[in-house]
């Protein structure tokens, strides 16, 4: 390698990084309907659709067309709900946010999404904090001494006497 090429200094912000250099955002990746993956990246208006890394400083190649923007944003909603169903909010909440950048028209859809998740991980937060030693225990697969069983009841009258929500809808 002859040539220097300048290095992009990232940084995360929020559910993507920045370059604190070109200001360039990558965004991440989204597979399309055909299983191509595409990633994404975003300077100030500009989206940029290439499966190479735009090189800092550099003028960006062409933005994507909108039409192909909107099919991809279409494409990483629904990678959103397959990881949403599987459980992986966070991987929901990363493609959520490619959406966003892609297709900004429909930003209260994304918006809706997005409160569809946290209202996911807060729930998942209490049924995880609702479980009995036992069930915790049952799901780890290991057995406790008695003594640490009571002591582990102890700990959960506890919490409940401190007033922990427990959500039994759930
Ligand atoms: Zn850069």
């Amino acid at each position: 390698m002859a040539e220097t090429k300048a290095r992009h200094h990232w940084q995360k912000s929020g559910q993507t990084k920045q370059c604190a250099t070109c200001d360039l955002q990558d965004v991440g990746s989204v597979r399309d309907g055909a299983g191509n993956w595409h990633s994404i990246w975003r300077s100030g208006a500009t989206q940029v659709i290439s499966a190479r890394t735009p090189e800092c400083g550099k003028p960006l190649p062409e933005p994507a067309p909108a039409a192909e923007r909107a099919q991809l944003a279409t494409d990483a909603d629904k990678g959103a709900h397959a990881a949403f169903l599987a459980g992986d909010y966070e991987r929901a909440a990363h493609l959520v946010e490619a959406a966003r950048v892609l297709d900004p028209a429909r930003a209260e859809l994304w918006s809706q999404r997005d409160a569809g998740i946290r209202q996911a991980i807060e729930k998942s937060t209490v049924r995880e904090r609702a479980k009995s030693p036992d069930e915790r225990i049952k799901e780890a697969g290991r057995q406790y001494p008695e003594e640490m069983h009571h002591w582990q009841q102890w700990n959960y009258q506890a919490q409940l006497r401190a007033g922990i929500e427990i959500d039994l809808e759930v």
